[in-house]
């Protein structure tokens, strides 16, 4: 059983198949999605809510990307607000700093990042980051941010094997894409060893970033075993161990009931069918 820990299948490259993609994800045995309400207008956290409120098995979460922030107004603030303390969203996010692309001004990116931390104590609630060239600076704001306090999930890690240690010794959560399975990230794969098991988490981060052997095509939840199986070996742990390790820590950082509870365990006596 799997937990894909970040999934943007609220989002349009879905709108013609999600049920089909929602049962392959099932049907691979990735039995939670974490689906990230966060690219462009809050819209996306708005679709995000709603799915987790219909799915038992998925949870959704709040924010605004890096890139977009630039295009924030008080009312795009407002609607986070309202969603943020919905009992179906389970972290705020996505959020962060991303120096590589850098689509919105460097300044405006860490004073979003430190509102959102700041949303994330008001809620109680932990928070996903994007951080992407950017992981002295994250650093910084998140400690000055009090972040430890909230739990942190470095989604989509790319940054060195001293970067992992570094997040790891906060006591933050690093979670690995399928990035981890590209041939030239060595370093990544290196990463992966520096992440105490208690603290490793893997993602799709879908409809991005397919994993090899399917590399190129449109991510989904259902391909997150490739990742598994590439991380699995990079952290020197079985397939079920990983499985297992991954499971408790998704569930531990983001407050997720019991497994058997949101799956609706069959309850003797429970009356008619
Ligand atoms: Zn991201
Ligand atoms: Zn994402």
């Amino acid at each position: 059983m799997w937990i894909d820990s970040h999934a943007h299948v609220d989002g349009p490259e879905f709108a013609a198949d999600r049920a089909e993609v929602l049962a392959r994800a099932r049907a691979a045995g990735v039995s939670r999605m974490i689906v990230i309400g966060a690219v462009g207008p809050p819209d996306s956290a708005q679709r995000a809510v709603d799915l987790a409120s219909v799915h038992d098995d998925i949870f959704a979460t709040v924010g605004t990307h890096p890139h977009d922030v630039g295009q924030m107004t008080e009312d795009w603030w407002a609607i986070h607000e309202r969603l943020a303390v919905h009992p179906r969203v389970v972290a705020i996010g996505e959020t962060g700093l991303d120096y590589y692309y850098d689509h919105a001004p460097k300044a405006e990116q860490q004073t979003a990042f430190a509102r959102f931390l700041e949303l994330a104590h008001r809620v109680g609630k932990p928070v996903v980051c994007h951080i992407r060239d950017a992981h002295d600076d994250a650093r910084r704001i998140l400690v000055e941010g009090r972040a430890a306090e909230l739990g942190v999930i470095i989604h989509c890690f790319t940054g060195t094997p001293q970067d992992a240690a570094a997040y790891a010794a906060l006591g933050y959560y690093v979670s690995f894409s399928g990035i981890a399975t590209y041939k030239n990230a060595e370093p990544i794969r290196q990463a992966v060893a520096q992440v105490p098991v208690n603290r490793i988490l893997i993602e799709t981060d879908c409809p991005y970033l397919a994993p090899v052997p399917k590399r190129g095509r449109r991510n989904e939840p259902a391909f997150l075993v490739h990742t598994a199986e590439v991380v699995a070996q990079a952290a020197g742990l079985s397939l079920p161990e990983l499985s297992r390790h991954t499971m408790e820590n998704t569930c531990a950082v983001f407050r997720l009931p019991p497994l058997a509870e949101a799956s609706g365990s069959p309850q003797i006596g429970a009356g008619a069918a």
